[in-house]
């Protein structure tokens, strides 16, 4: 099977390509990965270039270029992670959202249909339905989104609906709650905290931290992914929850705690501008479709993610965020 992965270089691609290769993927037996990945701030090859495997091809360039298609061609399926994904610089500057994740998605859509591919898997989010204050959205909620960077995505969710609808593309779209794990890029949530907390620096609480996020641990986001590349329905939309509901409040001492910092390293700050209060999916078509169910426990998944930040001071100083 001739598999593409875009945003290989990115946490969450890079994940989903390791236990590809690793082979934790039974039902998608990979003899090739085309890895799109353009290699931006948030991209790393040494994400996968660690590996010697002959199966995987590195193409770095942009989802937007013309020259995708070439690279299509004999492509099985396609599992698109690659995207401008960090809230916070949407605020300051959507223009790359629009640019990356719109028309970006739009050339890879244009491409897969003119290679013949067999399945596309879009990755999104559960940001394009807004904020819920009680209970949790399923796949038929309203798509509101808040953000410039979950009005990026949503409007590529609609497009890819429309390449099923017009012309019977293959297509499904997943969305999925907060990601945490190993290798995400210390601009994020848990990163930029575990990492500045561990050195006795400060870092921001938005607001009063009463916003609530819902957690998942990387490794069953890319499970989730896998389940609906083998069987998800064509044109079907499928959230990917983690079950876990915190506070940013609540995070916050659990990573405190972990790390070993003073409490008093985390600092109220303004809140973000448009903040959502609450995220949190339905994800029961999964678990009736697949079995799907988050397999990592939160308490777990966090003391491991935090061991790993520790243990790999080296990558995560290069990036010189704090
Ligand atoms: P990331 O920012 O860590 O990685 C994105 C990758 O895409 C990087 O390797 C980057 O180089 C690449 N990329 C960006 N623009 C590109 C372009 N124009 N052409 C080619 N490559 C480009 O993101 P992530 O956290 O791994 O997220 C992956 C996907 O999952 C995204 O689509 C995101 O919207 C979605 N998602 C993420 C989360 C989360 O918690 N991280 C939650 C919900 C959905």
């Amino acid at each position: 099977m001739r598999i593409m992965v875009t945003g290989g270089a990115g946490f969450i691609g890079s994940h989903f390509l390791h236990n590809l290769l690793d082979g934790r993927y039974p039902d998608l037996p990979a003899t090739e990965v085309v890895v799109v990945d353009k290699l931006t701030y948030a991209g790393d090859h040494r994400l996968f270039t660690g590996r010697v495997d002959p199966r995987i091809r590195f193409a770095e360039i942009d989802i937007c270029d013309p020259t995708v298609d070439e690279l299509m061609k004999g492509v099985d399926l396609v599992v698109h992670f690659a995207a401008e994904s960090h809230v916070d610089r949407s605020i300051v500057d959507s223009a790359a959202f629009v640019r990356t994740n719109v028309l970006g998605t739009q050339n890879l859509l244009e491409c897969a249909l003119r290679n013949g591919v067999g399945k596309f898997v879009h990755v999104s989010t559960d940001e394009v339905y807004g904020s819920i204050a009680k209970g949790s959205w399923d796949e038929w909620c309203p798509l509101e989104p808040n953000s410039p960077y979950a009005a990026s995505k949503a409007a590529s969710d609609l497009l890819v609906r429309s390449y099923h609808r017009t012309h019977g593309l293959d297509v499904s779209v997943t969305r999925c709650s907060n990601n945490y794990g190993s290798r995400q890029y210390p601009e994020k949530l848990i990163p930029r905290f575990v990492t500045n907390l561990s050195q006795g620096r400060s870092v921001p609480l938005y607001g009063d931290g009463s916003n609530v996020r819902e957690w998942l641990h990387v490794s069953d986001h890319c499970w989730g992914v896998a389940l609906v590349a083998k069987g998800g329905r064509p044109g079907e939309v499928y959230n990917i929850g983690g079950g876990s509901e915190l506070t940013n409040r609540e995070l916050a001492d659990i990573l405190v705690e972990h790390t070993g910092a003073d409490p008093s390293l985390v600092v109220r700050s303004e809140d973000r501008l448009g903040h959502d209060l609450r995220y949190s999916v339905d994800y029961s078509k999964m678990f009736d479709e697949f079995g799907y169910e988050p397999r990592v426990e939160i308490s777990e998944g966090l003391r491991s993610t935090v061991e790993w930040y520790r243990e790999n001071q080296d990558w995560w100083e290069g990036f010189g965020v704090r």
